[in-house]
């Protein structure tokens, strides 16, 4: 019998780039194939080159659509890869707007830094919308909790991840000799989001358990905490006329934000001003959470309430861009809502070159934002930025509300790793900066796993 082994080809010792290589049961199985983010050039040279042969790959099971975990399927494909896609049916209808936006995104960032002379070999894209297209060909839907065999001696089962629509964690179970039964937890959600249910967890005994951390050493405030602070920033923005600008990932922080806002405004919690919803793939995606209310939470999940959940007089929908820089001849106090999440690419990068530097406006933030990127420069305080290559001084005010981040924090996670219940003989943290993979393989070891690594880009581990 061949050995299993694992190699961590993304997420490893960072948060973005999601991809692990499993190889057992006389195949090569990749588990996501995200994309790296973060400072373009070295983004850039992460991305490109794909540590393998793209055409020995056999498959690839994707734990959710977001782009740190699936970015990079285009570029499988368009280097040889044909096999097939495993994923949710939600995440496969997701990653037909995403992917494509994602091909997109890049050619127009190119396009504009071209216009400007300041295209270089690294801002080229890295595929095109065809090779996104091509993965969609490739994509098999599995839905929660029905069993597939992907091999004659592998099965796959996904369980809600609880962390977006269509989010799953991956258990896995090898019957090639003595079996083995891997957990992949991809990303792991919160209790209480708004619209999708609350994360399962696989239950023990578990041989190896690959875990994210990216919350593995912080804790979140409340979400009842989160909307005070929400309805607290819109009345005080309102009040001295400036614009809320939040970068969110499309997927998931934006129909929970446009959610929340809803209530307060039903709720007369917040003045009444209009909120933006600037970005196409965020518009798509609406239509895609419209199509999957199956895997709503329970009180949000009748047909009939979809449309009261995303719709508002008060909430438009931009798709164009003449409509998006319409925005910025706009006066008075607004709300908008635009991708990408940690403010590295999209229309974002537009609003807050034309708003960072207005003391009434604050840009706000609701996710994570990765060592590196233009969010995180702005989360940390700093005076002067640079967007498209041109220095912005910051006047406008800068919040982070943890409240709606998508992760469980060190709590939760310690809570997951409890409900297992059976013995976790080998634990793996990946997708966490230093201090999170820390604090996770902490967690691990107080709570009994035996072996705990935090592995290195591309290190590689036997498992039986
Ligand atoms: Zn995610």
């Amino acid at each position: 019998m061949a050995p299993i082994r694992l190699t961590f080809h993304g997420a490893a010792g960072q948060v973005t780039g999601s991809m692990h290589l499993l190889e057992a049961a006389g195949a090569r199985i990749l588990l996501d194939s995200g994309l790296f983010q973060g400072p373009r050039e070295q983004a850039r040279r992460l991305n490109a080159e794909l540590p393998f042969d793209a055409r020995r790959i056999d498959g690839v099971v994707v734990s959710h659509a977001h782009i740190d975990h699936t970015g990079r399927l285009p570029l499988l494909v368009n280097q040889g890869f044909h096999g097939p896609i495993w994923a949710t049916p939600a995440t496969r209808d997701l990653c037909a707007v995403m992917l494509a936006d994602s091909a997109h995104i890049q050619e127009k960032d190119f396009e504009y830094l071209q216009r400007r002379g300041r295209a270089g070999a690294v801002s080229e894209p890295l595929y095109t919308a065809l090779d996104a297209m091509a993965v969609q060909e490739l994509m098999v839907a599995v839905p929660y909790r029905r069993p597939i065999h992907l091999r004659k001696n592998l099965t796959l089962e996904y369980v809600d991840a609880g962390h977006i629509l269509g989010s799953a964690t991956v258990d896995l179970r090898l019957s090639e000799g003595k079996p083995h039964r891997l957990v992949f937890s991809g990303d792991i959600g919160r209790s209480g989001l708004p619209i999708i249910r609350d994360p399962e967890v696989p239950a023990g005994p578990i041989d190896t358990l690959i875990i994210e951390s990216t919350y593995g050493a912080r804790t979140h405030e409340s979400v009842a905490d989160a909307e005070r602070r929400l309805a607290a920033a819109v009345k005080r923005v309102a009040a001295r006329g400036g614009r809320i600008m939040i970068p969110s990932f499309a997927v998931g922080r934006t129909q929970e934000i446009v959610y929340a806002l809803h209530q307060m405004l039903r709720a007369g919690e917040i003045p009444e001003i209009p909120i933006y919803v600037d970005s196409p793939l965020a518009v798509e995606t609406t239509t895609v959470f419209r199509t999957h209310p199956e895997v709503f939470d329970k009180k949000e999940r009748l047909l009939d309430t979809t449309d009261a959940i995303f719709d508002h007089r008060l909430v438009h929908y931009i798709r164009d861009v003449e409509g998006s820089k319409a925005l910025n001849t706009r006066t008075g106090p607004m709300i908008v809502i635009s991708a990408s999440g940690m403010a590295e690419t999209g229309r974002i990068l537009h609003h807050l070159k034309n708003g960072v530097g207005d003391h009434r406006n604050l840009v706000l933030f609701v996710g994570f934002q990765a060592e590196g990127t233009l969010g995180r420069r702005l989360m940390d305080g700093a005076k002067q930025v640079k967007i498209f290559g041109d220095e912005y001084d910051v006047r406008a005010e800068v919040e982070y509300i943890g409240g709606y981040s998508g992760h469980a924090d060190m709590n939760e996670l310690r809570a997951w790793v409890r409900k297992v219940g059976g013995p976790i003989r080998r634990a793996f943290c990946v997708h966490g900066e230093e201090e999170g993979l820390q604090g996770m393989a902490k967690i691990l070891e107080e709570e009994g796993v035996a072996e705990v690594h935090v592995p290195k880009l591309g290190e590689s581990f036997e498992l039986a």
